[in-house]
């Protein structure tokens, strides 16, 4: 049942984690909105589909990520869209990092067909799809998880329940306060140790193993200090998650500063013109604001 597979959203993610479900002997269908993102998987073995709803008509189980809610909401409620294929038993995850109430709509829409859905967005970047070690965070029945686990696992090294439907969106709203939180701070100790006349690198090297330590300093910090600002994640999928747990925050009445205030500083960098830039380029809103130029 769970041998064929089929993959929306061949980005930056998509496509490392689409060639891990290949490289595992699955049957893999692909699908995006620019088709030559597919041609190496096709070249591979994948099988091309034409629409989000051809790929869920050929499918048992169906995997999107793609970038904003309203990709998300094209490619399942739009036309020939997901919900208008798939059939009783199926299984949808939509991976993308997006709104929670989008997560319950598209799960309700689903449940009339007796199809499953579940929310199970990522977090570990780049190299983290690259290299198959993907935190996983799934929000769906407890049954349902036990059917995609074997499935998540190959593009990810841990994998938890979070709750029903949305809650994985929920844990990956906190995993981008956290994140917020480090790149700030991880951006401020690269400006101040640039300014002080410390070895940048030799800092970092230095901090690392203490209680300083944490995956922005280990895997972006090195990218600031060689000049390297491309994407990684891309500064405007930042601001667009920031955005959601902002929302939610005022759903629930809750004051979140820290976030707020890094998310305007990203938002003046995307003004600057580097919204598809990497999110270490945070360290250009300091330098700006601080008239410095280090990296
Ligand atoms: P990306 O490189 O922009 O990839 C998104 C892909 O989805 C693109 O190939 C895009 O097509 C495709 N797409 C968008 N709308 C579509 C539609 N309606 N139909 C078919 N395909 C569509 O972004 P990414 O970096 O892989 O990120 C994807 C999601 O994962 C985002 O929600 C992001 O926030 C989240 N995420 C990213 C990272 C990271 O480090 N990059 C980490 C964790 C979570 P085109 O090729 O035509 O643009």
């Amino acid at each position: 049942m769970e041998k064929k597979i089929g993959f929306i959203g061949l980005g930056v993610m998509g496509k490392s984690m689409a060639g891990h479900i290949l490289d595992a002997g699955y049957e893999l269908y692909v699908y995006n909105r620019t088709r030559a993102k597919a041609d190496e998987l096709v070249s591979r073995g994948a099988v091309w589909c034409s629409s989000p709803a051809e790929l869920a008509s050929k499918s048992d189980i169906i995997i999107t990520i793609v970038g904003y809610p309203e990709d998300v909401r094209q490619v399942y409620l739009g036309e020939n869209g997901i919900a208008g294929a798939i059939s009783e038993g199926k299984i949808a995850i939509d991976m993308t990092t997006t709104r929670p109430s989008l997560m319950l709509e598209i799960d309700s829409v689903l449940r009339e067909k007796k199809a499953f859905f579940a929310d199970a967005p990522v977090s570990g970047g780049d190299k983290g799809a690259r290299e198959a070690s993907l935190s996983v965070m799934a929000g769906c029945d407890e049954e349902v998880f036990r059917l995609i686990r074997p499935v998540l696992s190959v593009m990810g090294k841990s994998i938890s329940w979070c709750g029903p439907v949305s809650m994985g969106q929920q844990t990956k709203m906190c995993n981008q306060i956290v994140i917020a939180g480090t790149m700030i701070g991880v951006s401020e100790a690269l400006v101040y140790a640039a300014k002080c006349g410390l070895d940048v690198e030799a800092m970092v090297n230095t901090i690392r193993p203490g209680a300083a330590g944490c995956w922005t300093l280990d895997n972006l910090a090195p990218r600031v200090i060689r000049g390297d600002f491309e994407p990684g994640f891309m500064i405007e999928h930042f601001i667009k998650d920031m955005g959601l747990a902002l929302e939610e925050a005022e759903r629930m009445e809750l004051c979140l500063p820290g976030l707020a205030l890094v998310k305007q500083l990203y938002t003046a960098l995307k003004a600057q013109g580097l919204g598809r830039k990497g999110t270490q380029a945070l360290v250009k809103a300091l330098e700006s604001i601080c008239r410095e130029s280090f990296f």
